[in-house]
């Protein structure tokens, strides 16, 4: 008999994508159809030698562009799920969906296999900007895949937004909020641009062909948005996420309460009893070493207690909430004043994070500051 380990979240990488976005820098290629193939027989295997000892409450399909998968693909994926995970036991089942690659069909496929939540890469309701980032769908079909996967039946849809580009004004965006919370999704999720290294966009700035937003105008998008969703009946949960009433996240809420996690796919990330490892990264040389029988794993860490200590308290104070001394002690084994008692006096000082000696989380300040706050505690 097999005893399962109860691990929180399921995690599986679909590193394809029609083209690549230039802000991109996430684990994606464009490939051919034969290795996607091979990946997902590969996937397959990871699935059948790695979950069945555990049983999960969430699973999150991301990518890349999980959608990219043609109709066949997709059912033999979600077939996979399926048949290793113990779905009725499941409470959140969320795939990544591109507007640009969901046809009817997949929208079905997705149902009939029991996804139960949607998080829907739309970035932006303006044409230019979406041509701009290299987007593969208009503001127009990102709207249209909204209302089709309403129809179909999901309750629980997000919508991805990013804000912040070059030459975008606050009453741009704030009309982008508005389309936006016009659909009515459950969860929004806004990030800020970021401008990773080896990037285009990284290139197209320090030509000068692009022209960044100073720091204090991507600050006030910042705060305007906090502010604008909040007023739409929006929670704001964590630094970049807002849920309707309940509608938080639960997958990635186990990586701020850093709790375990299994990932499966090319560079996936596991945490399991205190070691994080992941996969190897390049998706052919993962299909490869899955073919020989290699291993899949190629990093693994084991961090020091206080270490450890840290990045439980830097991943909770992503969360609005925070996190209370008793979680803290018990997660970490450490009591927060006895690690971290000068730099709660000094950010409580400096209004960047409030702690009532049962909880500590970060004030309004502190989230638009929250870079440099979490680099106190490291
Ligand atoms: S769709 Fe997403 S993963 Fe793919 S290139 Fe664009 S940003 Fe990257």
């Amino acid at each position: 008999m097999i005893i399962q380990h109860h691990i929180p979240s399921l995690y599986i990488h679909i590193p394809f994508c029609i083209s690549k976005c230039i802000y991109c820098d996430f684990n994606s290629i464009v490939t051919n159809s034969q290795v996607v193939d091979e990946y997902l027989g590969t996937i397959e295997e990871e699935l059948q030698s790695t979950i069945k000892k555990y049983s999960f409450k969430t699973v999150f399909i991301g990518g890349g562009t999980p959608t990219v998968l043609n109709e066949t693909q997709l059912d033999r994926l979600l077939s996979a799920v399926t048949k290793y995970v113990d779905i009725p036991n499941l409470k959140e089942y969320t795939i990544e969906v591109n507007p640009g690659t969901l046809s009817d069909e997949k929208a079905i496929i997705m149902k009939n296999s029991h996804v139960n939540r949607v998080s829907i890469g739309i970035q932006s309701f303006n044409d230019r900007y979406l041509k701009l980032l290299g987007r593969i769908h208009s503001a127009n079909e990102a709207k249209d895949i909204f209302s089709n996967l309403r129809a179909k039946g999901f309750n629980n849809l997000s919508v991805d937004m990013i804000y912040g580009y070059p030459a975008q004004t606050l009453n741009e965006w704030q009309k982008e909020l508005e389309e936006c919370c016009g659909l009515g999704p459950e969860h929004i999720s806004a990030y800020c641009l970021t401008y990773e290294q080896g990037t285009p966009i990284v290139e197209m700035t320090n030509s000068g062909a692009l022209n960044k937003l100073s720091e204090e105008e991507e600050l006030k998008m910042y705060e305007f948005t906090n502010d604008f969703l909040c007023d739409k009946g929006y929670n704001h949960y964590e630094i970049s996420n807002f849920a309707k009433q309940g509608k938080e996240c639960r997958h990635n809420t186990v990586y701020w309460e850093n709790r375990e996690y299994i990932g499966i796919g090319a560079g996936a990330f596991s945490y399991v009893h205190g070691e994080r490892y992941s996969n190897i990264k390049n998706v052919k040389e993962y299909i490869s070493s899955a073919k020989s029988k290699k291993r899949l794993k190629c990093f693994s860490e084991k961090l020091p207690q206080k270490q450890r200590a840290s990045e439980i308290l830097i991943m909770a104070l992503r969360m609005t909430s925070g996190i209370s001394r008793k979680d803290f002690i018990q997660r970490s084994g450490f009591d927060l004043n006895e690690l971290f008692q000068k730099q709660l006096d000094n950010l409580t000082q400096a209004g960047l994070i409030n702690f009532d000696d049962e909880r500590v989380k970060l004030t309004r300040k502190g989230l638009s500051l929250a870079d440099s706050v979490m680099t106190e505690f490291m």
